[in-house]
């Protein structure tokens, strides 16, 4: 049962980039706000962050503890946990659950919950991630310039990623493992950019401590490597989003308005897990832009409140 302490004016679920955007506007707008995250943000395992501005090479876990002191200046409520359940209340509220059977309600929902991205399940290669093996030429490209580049492709046609990989590297090598998916074009395109095709399978990668030194195959041969892009794909994180009746794209992305407004009054969907390019940066703008859009609705919302009780007292 939610007790006054538990009605908040805001509950975001997810505090990465996105989420604790959105926190920082409603608080610093003297909104009550519960930010909700179990701590498993997309990026915690990398190396360093980039395209971010004044914050080039930060590492994840730094970035997120400079944002938490700022959030706790501003008095927002964090809970480090995982929420599994919330629900439309008849009065078009929201009520949240958190684990220990205690409820949160709220006027406005924020689900910044973000994407769990699909690594590979090649021995070694979970152990790499975000370390020598990435998944974005834009956010790790710049750091594997002139070095042994492999682009792991083996579901998914990995023709695109392998001419996007280019302007890092002439040393490149396209590994199906085992699949035989390239057109005879494509193929002949790849060559003429000096782009290796290997398709024999992968059994695992050969590593110095954390550093990625070469791909072992089944044949035994072992093919020099520095870094590895991988084409998997990823897992929106939409559960709760399509438990409440969230509109989404067919890749699990939640559809919403430019103020990152859903199809259900009071909910709102930002970064990662609606749609758009998957950067920090745009994760924070789309946070910011649902922090904007839940204030002035809950202002319209109080102001007309505070006219209708004038109204009624002075009749
Ligand atoms: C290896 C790697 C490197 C990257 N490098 C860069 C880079 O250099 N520059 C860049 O711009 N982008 C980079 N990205 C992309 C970037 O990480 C994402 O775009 C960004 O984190 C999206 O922010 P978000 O707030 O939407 O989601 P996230 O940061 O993923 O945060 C979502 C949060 O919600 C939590 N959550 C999910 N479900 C629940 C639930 N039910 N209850 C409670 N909490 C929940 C998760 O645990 C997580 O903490 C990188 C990604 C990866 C994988």
């Amino acid at each position: 049962m939610p007790s006054a302490n538990n009605s908040w004016d805001a509950i975001i679920i997810g505090g990465g980039p996105a989420g604790c955007n959105a926190a920082m506007v409603l608080a610093r707008c003297h909104r009550k706000v519960l930010l909700i995250d179990e701590g498993k943000q997309r990026n915690i395992l990398s190396h360093g962050m980039h395209n971010y501005l004044t914050r080039d090479g930060m590492l994840p876990p730094d970035f997120l503890e400079i944002t938490h002191q700022e959030l706790d200046k501003y008095g927002v409520t964090r809970l480090k946990t995982r929420s599994e359940c919330a629900r439309i209340l008849p009065d078009k509220r929201f009520e949240v659950e958190v684990p220990g059977a205690e409820t949160h309600t709220c006027r406005r929902l924020l689900l910044a919950t973000g994407v769990t991205d699909n690594v590979p399940d090649v021995p070694g290669m979970k152990e790499l991630w975000g370390c020598s093996v990435f998944h974005c030429p834009f956010c790790d490209g710049w750091e594997c310039s002139g070095k042994r580049i492999g682009l792991y492709a083996q579901r998914h046609n990995g023709f695109g990623m392998a001419l996007a990989l280019l302007p890092f590297t002439k040393a490149l090598t396209l590994f199906t493992d085992g699949s035989h998916y390239l057109r005879r074009a494509q193929r002949e395109e790849l060559n003429h950019h000096g782009i290796r095709v290997v398709t024999r399978r992968i059994t695992h990668m050969v590593t110095e401590g954390e550093k990625l030194t070469a791909v072992a195959l089944n044949t035994g041969e072992e093919i020099a490597c520095e870094y590895m892009f991988v084409n998997h794909g990823y897992k929106t994180n939409n559960e709760l989003a399509l438990a409440l009746g969230v509109k989404c794209t067919a890749k699990g992305a939640a559809l919403v308005n430019r103020h990152q407004q859903c199809n259900i009054f009071g909910l709102y969907v930002a970064g990662d897990a609606a749609l758009d390019a998957h950067f920090v940066s745009i994760a924070a703008a789309q946070g910011a832009r649902a922090g904007i859009a839940i204030h002035e609705s809950l202002l319209k919302e109080d102001n007309r409140a505070a006219l209708q009780l004038n109204r009624a007292l002075s009749e």
